[in-house]
């Protein structure tokens, strides 16, 4: 089989995948700035890294996985321009920062929770890393690579260009990036047009300030992931991502942060997951085109003819690969639902499939292919249509047009495990209420064997059954009519 490949945005091309230190893997991917809800765009961005992370831990690596919480410092402009996001939502609704980034960091919890993805190892904030900040940025200075002015620290690309590659992410050429760049407020104090913020001066009505060598300020966005990946993955790690749209200019900043700080570039392999766009265009809150989660998952949105369960949302996501542009609509959706709604009802099916002494089909070669497709830059559209070829199997066995041995029930049975619950993240609606159900009828037997007990005066039985189904989380309630019970 072949190894894992996968797309590295610095060389522009798939490369074999080599741990620096495997098993161990070290993953860092810039989180939500959570001054609003998460829209649907950002769920693919993140959906997508919770499968990398998933199949990486699958065939055997120890993740460290972080992804930060940006709580601080990231202006409406995405550059040095503009109010702290998170600090104008919070004048707005006469709230704490803190409050608006609380109610958006349990939302975006919340909402990653329904999609069923794992918690990252560490979810480190912006503002919980001011010092280790402060820090690169003076070394930095030290260093030759950045400068102050009134207050504001900035990055001297002009300087760091001459001795390093600073569009090695993106391959544009410097003179074209001087071009596009508009003169913007601001700018008379920076030396050079492209020059970019380590720490921000704050005016004195600023909400979020913190005091540092320069006077009170704050940190710039992209200072605070090269604060926190080094501190939790050193100075030179696997793997970096996030969307393709904080390539050319968040990834192409912190990598010349890192350089300047350490001489190294971050990570070996930086990834970035494709758009999720409306009618072809970016889905994003400023553009007004955004879907939130709960609109689509109640239906609420009023493109949509009705509400879809986060794992055919999720579903719909996955078959198209995580480097493509993915189209949202309505009838996309509906396929999704229908494609997903297959794969479920094949599994019940394969429950309940007889096995012959011989086999028409060759399951091993199925599970070689999807280990593949996932080999192939986490190639979800691939592997999905693997899925597919396995509910064609179990359909035409249950149809008596092809034969399973036990081994190659128990085979599918594995890629379901594998692939559709490890890897995807995937899970099926009616197992979890039919497993309540069952749960549900398991405790009724044993509380009327509790009430036999007692009717028995043998209190010392009931009241065991009755503690080992506390331990075993089931709350028991008394009462004169009889017993309740809830998990
Ligand atoms: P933000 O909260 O704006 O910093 O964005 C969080 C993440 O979502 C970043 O990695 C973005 O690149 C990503 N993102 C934003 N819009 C989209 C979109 N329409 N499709 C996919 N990812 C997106
Ligand atoms: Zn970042």
């Amino acid at each position: 089989m072949q190894a894992l490949n996968l797309y590295n945005t610095l060389t522009r091309k798939k490369e074999e995948f080599k741990a620096i230190n495997s098993p161990y893997v070290g993953m860092y991917v810039c989180g939500p700035t959570v001054y609003s809800d998460v829209h649907l765009g950002n769920c693919r961005t993140f959906i997508s890294f919770d499968l990398i992370y998933r199949y990486l831990t699958h065939i055997g690596y120890k993740v460290r996985y972080v992804r930060n919480i940006t709580d601080a410092g990231h202006l409406e402009g995405d550059g040095d321009v503009g109010e702290d996001k998170i600090s104008k939502k919070a004048k707005l609704q006469q709230l704490e920062p803190m409050e608006i980034v609380q109610t958006y960091t349990v939302d975006f919890r919340e909402v990653m929770r329904l999609f069923n993805t794992l918690s990252p190892s560490i979810e480190p904030t912006a503002t919980g890393h001011i010092i280790e900040q402060q820090e690169i940025a003076e070394v930095i200075i030290k260093k030759g690579y950045a400068y102050e002015v009134n207050g504001t620290v900035y990055f001297d690309v002009e300087k760091f260009a001459k001795e390093y590659n600073y569009t090695a992410l993106t391959g544009r050429k410097l003179e074209e990036l001087l071009e596009n760049t508009r003169d913007l407020d601001g700018q008379g104090e920076k030396k050079g047009r492209l020059d970019f913020a380590l720490w921000i001066k704050a005016k004195p009505e600023h909400l979020m300030q913190w005091r540092s060598a320069w006077g009170n300020g704050f940190p710039g966005w992209h200072i605070e992931c090269s604060a926190m990946s080094t501190k939790y993955l050193g100075e030179h790690f696997d793997i970096h991502g996030g969307g393709m749209d904080l390539a050319p200019t968040h990834h192409t900043n912190e990598i010349a942060q890192n350089v300047a700080y350490c001489g190294k570039q971050p990570a070996n392999y930086w990834m970035h997951t494709n758009m999720l766009t409306v009618n072809g265009q970016k889905m994003s809150k400023s553009l007004g085109n955004s879907f939130l989660p709960h609109e689509l998952f109640n239906g609420s949105h009023p493109l949509l003819t009705k509400g879809y369960n986060p794992m055919v949302v999720k579903f719909f996501m996955l078959q198209t690969h995580y480097r493509s542009t993915l189209d949202f609509s309505n009838d996309a959706l509906n396929a999704a639902e229908k494609g997903f709604m297959r794969i479920a009802e094949a599994y019940k099916t394969l429950k309940n499939l007889k096995t012959s002494a011989t086999s028409s089909e060759n399951i091993t070669a199925i599970e070689t292919a999807c280990y593949e497709a996932m080999n192939d830059d986490f190639n979800t559209s691939v592997l999905i249509a693997h899925l597919f070829d396995v509910v064609r199997i179990i359909n035409s066995t249950n149809d008596g047009k092809a034969t399973l041995t036990q081994k190659d029930i128990d085979l599918l049975q594995k890629i379901y495990s594998s692939f559709v619950f490890d890897v995807c993240g995937l899970k099926f609606e009616e197992e979890s209420s039919e497993a309540k159900n069952t749960l549900g009828k398991v405790v009724e037997v044993v509380l009327a064997m509790r009430v036999k007990a007692k009717e028995e005066k043998n209190f010392q039985l009931s009241d065991e059954i009755r503690n080992k189904l506390t331990d075993a989380g089931i709350k028991i309630k008394d009462s004169k009519e009889g017993s309740n019970w809830s998990l």
